[in-house]
């Protein structure tokens, strides 16, 4: 029984992060990972997989109208993919300032896009916008069976 958790469970969230093509063919797999990791957050779910068209249309199909898509369609799905969930408190929002502005040139310097990629098509680096996209993209992305619920060690160490 652990009482700091259990306090803080509603306010637990999810958030789909992943490592798009370009950070894998780059070699920016364990740096990326271990910036989640180092922050204090949970990871539940973790695979490389090359995504089909119909999925990476379907993650982005909010941006379907616009005149950039079917490169970014081209671009997903071009290389695997390291594919991701966090969890934690406040995690959704947190992640997307670890991961920085979606232009790279904008980004802050510490954050991911900001040290680590130049141009938006090439932005190294996916996570979900809101908690309620965090569960949206959680089940486009993985089956049941590939997430963990499990209590890491140096919990009652991170939430008092
Ligand atoms: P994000 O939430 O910061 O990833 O940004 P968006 O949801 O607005 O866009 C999703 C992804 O589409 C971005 O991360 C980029 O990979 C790509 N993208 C967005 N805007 C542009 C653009 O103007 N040009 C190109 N080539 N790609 C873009
Ligand atoms: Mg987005």
């Amino acid at each position: 029984f652990l009482p700091h958790l259990v306090a803080s469970l509603e306010q637990v969230e999810q958030t789909y992060i992943m490592v798009k093509p370009d950070g894998v063919q780059r070699g920016l797999v364990g740096e990326i990972i271990s910036r989640f990791e180092r922050k204090g957050f949970k990871l539940t779910g973790l695979k490389l997989f090359q995504c089909p068209k119909e999925l990476a249309e379907e993650h982005y199909k909010d941006l379907k109208t616009k005149s950039f898509y079917p490169t970014l369609i081209d671009y997903i799905t071009s290389g695997p993919v390291v594919c991701m969930v966090w969890e934690g408190v406040g995690v959704v929002a947190s992640a997307r300032k670890l991961i920085g502005s979606t232009n790279p040139l904008q980004a802050e310097p510490g954050t991911i896009r900001g040290d680590l990629a130049v141009q938006t098509g090439r932005n190294v680096v996916h996570g979900s916008d809101s908690p309620e996209n965090g569960k949206r993209e959680t089940a486009l992305w993985f089956k049941e069976g590939e997430l963990y619920e499990w209590t890491p060690a140096q919990a009652p160490w991170l939430m008092e």
